[in-house]
């Protein structure tokens, strides 16, 4: 049995970032910079006005106050989008809108809420400071400056700078293309009638949704029964259609557990199998190499709970490294535990929980419903408690480690 900071290394030892495509700027959400994004021009591209009012020389207010204001005349007017000054050089005020281009020889605005308009003139009752609410060319951005790395996910604000650049266009990582494949003979789908012994198949729609939520497009699922030559076959084909394939149950000791088999009849290589972690031992991870391409395999465990964490734990960060970047740690954050809790020593435990503040204070709360087959707890969970490996007993009052839960990133 391997821990999860060891399991996680070798993730990212065999998880490389998928090739390149070039697509347009609308398709691009959600995806990874596959080449830095160097600044194409400045930005702001020309020194302009921050504010609506009047652009001015700022020494011509120096001896403006209160009582004895300075009067300009408003000598013309810019328009965002207008580039020509419409008085060169500035004389008095001229009038200016947002990102309307500074006339040549002002070097200030004055907001117009801090003037007094009358008839063609303006008062104005202080000196303004050189460069109030003018933004400068290139203040922001530097022409051939690396704005971002390669590696950078594409949110809402990168995608505006991309746009703001003017790129219609973007190389990104192709997205990996993720088959789940999930086994037992007790399973049917939700909404059809239970026989005895069987259960309704749960995981199919949760790691779906988990991996719709992590911005891929939906998997191809696979129903397996327990049948050596049936796993074997559908396995095959499943690991040529896909980058990533999930195994879902019948990864663990029992007589009917045949995905490892199978998969190393495929030639897949083993590279762990067992964790040091609660909920989630059974998990396998291979690699089958075929072409200078990867295909990663994960055998998550089948009970409800354990898929899931193992999911949101082990095969985000694969996912993200074939996506091109890399997961950042979830964030973990220190707080009170709200009552005593205990273990075997030997594994590390995740303890569903929820977190509150209590008069300043973070308190963690663990739920009812910690087995691996309960899906309620972690329904109601909005952080883990990391239960250290070689701990037995965590006392009521103790600062624990907590990890928020979150099933989007
Ligand atoms: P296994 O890992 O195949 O031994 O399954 C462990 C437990 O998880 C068993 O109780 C299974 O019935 C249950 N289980 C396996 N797959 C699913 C599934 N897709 N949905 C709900 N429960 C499942
Ligand atoms: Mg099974």
């Amino acid at each position: 049995m391997i821990s999860l900071p060891e399991a996680l290394e070798l993730i990212e030892a065999h998880a490389k970032p998928l090739p390149s495509v070039r697509l347009p700027l609308e398709a691009v959400h959600g995806k990874v910079l596959a080449d830095p994004l160097v600044a194409s021009q400045d930005i702001p591209l020309f020194t302009q006005s921050a504010v609506d009012g009047y652009a001015v020389f700022a020494a011509d207010t120096v001896s403006a106050v209160e009582g004895l204001p300075i009067r300009l005349r408003i000598s013309g007017m810019v328009r965002a989008g207008q580039y020509e000054s419409p008085s060169q050089p500035l004389r008095g005020a001229i009038k200016i809108f947002t990102g309307g281009k500074l006339p040549r020889g002002a070097d200030a605005v004055l907001m117009k809420e801090a003037v007094r308009e009358e008839g063609d003139s303006i008062l104005v009752t202080r000196p303004v400071a050189e460069g109030e609410n003018v933004r400068y060319r290139g203040e922001e951005f530097r022409r051939g400056a690396v704005v971002f790395p390669a590696g950078a996910r594409i949110t809402p604000p990168v995608l505006g700078l991309l746009a703001g650049f003017g790129r219609a266009h973007v190389r990104v990582h192709r997205a990996p293309t993720v088959t789940l494949a999930v086994t037992g003979d007790e399973l049917i789908p939700p909404g059809t009638r239970l026989r005895r012994g069987q259960i309704y198949d749960s995981n199919s729609l949760a790691l779906s949704a988990a991996i719709q939520e992590f911005g891929l497009e939906p998997p191809t699922i696979l129903h397996l029964r327990d049948d050596r030559d049936a796993t074997r076959e559908a396995l095959g084909s499943a690991l040529e259609d896909s980058d990533v394939l999930i195994t879902v149950g019948g990864v663990s000791v029992g007589d009917y557990d045949l995905v490892k088999e199978a998969l190393s009849e495929l030639e897949v290589k083993t590279i762990y199998w067992r964790l040091a972690i609660k909920p989630g031992m059974p998990n396998y991870f291979g690699v089958r190499r075929k072409f200078r391409h990867s295909h990663l395999v994960f055998g998550l465990p089948g009970n409800p709970v354990a898929a899931l964490l193992s999911f949101h734990q082990l095969v985000k960060p694969a996912l993200a490294r074939l996506r091109g970047y890399r997961r950042e740690s979830p964030v973990s954050i220190s707080a009170r535990l709200a009552r005593e809790a205990r273990k075997k020593p030997g594994r590390m435990e995740w303890v569903r929980a929820r977190l509150r503040e209590e008069r300043g204070e973070l308190v963690a709360t663990p739920l009812e419903g910690q087995g691996s087959h309960m899906l309620g707890g972690l329904a109601e969970a909005n952080c883990l408690i990391r239960f250290p490996l070689e701990e037995d007993r965590l006392e009521e009052g103790a600062k624990v480690e907590v990890e928020l839960l979150s099933w989007r990133d």
